[in-house]
């Protein structure tokens, strides 16, 4: 699933290519209406006709297309993929919307588990009730972080995936940063020190920023339709999705376990439960 930094690879790799364009309609397949949020195509191409791409924007895992006086946000969840090229015929089926721009070039989302969704909006005022602070930017501090979680009794993985908290964590970058900080997925957030907070903040910022840097963590390229690129992070993995296999810390095993339903993976060694 698309973290923080896969949403980032995705906006700049798309912000040359569709910055300036205009859009000229919107689409849906017959069959499935979902993807627009409950509008339809028409309505959708009313609210966009004639409007210029003016920036590409990201915040948490949401990426954003800002027109004059208003926004289009696209939320990729499980499987959603945006490209430009004409997709193959199998591919087709996937297609949940799709956008024509004045160049008459076209905007595709596909998503094979049909869970994402694109959001015309005046405003995004919706959108900032819902998420916490960027884990990149200068209200992410430490402080922050122990003021928010410091007193609650639940369990560290469970508060980091919350988006109301920090923005744009998920499964693979949360397991991550706890395995650097050497904090147990289940440790419980009120027996969190002072000295360990502040080793989770710099865990979650230099994991992320190193994620960014290496185009994310993608086992397949399914992120872009144009290019066969992957992201490069998976080498980085320490513990996520390397079960069984030994730690590059501490030559530990790396377990796997459910944390808030989620698979989780842990090196018991560095990560003790206290
Ligand atoms: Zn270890």
């Amino acid at each position: 699933m698309p973290e923080l930094p896969e949403v980032e690879t995705v906006r700049r790799h798309l912000e040359p290519l569709l910055l300036g364009r205009r859009f000229v309609s919107a689409h849906l397949p017959t069959d499935y209406q979902k993807a627009l949020s409950g509008i339809s195509a028409k309505e959708c191409t009313t609210l966009i006709y004639g409007k210029t791409i003016q920036s590409l924007t990201r915040r948490g895992k949401y990426l954003i297309l800002n027109l004059e006086d208003s926004h289009l946000t696209f939320h990729l969840r499980m499987t959603g993929r945006i490209f430009q090229t004409e997709p193959e015929e199998q591919e087709k089926k996937h297609i949940t919307a799709w956008f024509t721009l004045s160049d008459n070039s076209h905007i595709y989302f596909k998503d094979v588990r049909k869970f994402g969704r694109i959001l015309w909006s005046s405003d995004l005022k919706w959108l900032e009730e819902k998420l916490g602070v960027e884990p990149l930017s200068a209200e992410f501090t430490p402080e922050y972080l122990e003021a928010k979680l410091g007193e609650k009794k639940q369990r560290i993985k469970s508060a980091l995936l919350d988006q109301s908290v920090v923005a744009g964590l998920g499964n693979i970058y949360v397991d991550e940063a706890l395995h650097l900080a050497g904090l147990h997925p289940e440790q419980s957030c009120s027996g969190i020190s002072r000295a360990k907070w502040l080793k989770l903040h710099s865990s979650i910022v230099v994991t992320i920023q190193a994620a960014i840097d290496l185009n994310g963590t993608t086992f397949q390229s399914f992120y872009f339709g144009e290019e066969e690129t992957s992201g490069e992070f998976v080498s980085q993995l320490n513990v996520f999705g390397r079960t069984g296999k030994p730690c590059k810390t501490c030559h530990g095993l790396v377990v796997k376990t459910k944390v808030a339903q989620r698979g989780t993976h842990y090196c018991p060694v560095c990560q003790p439960l206290r």
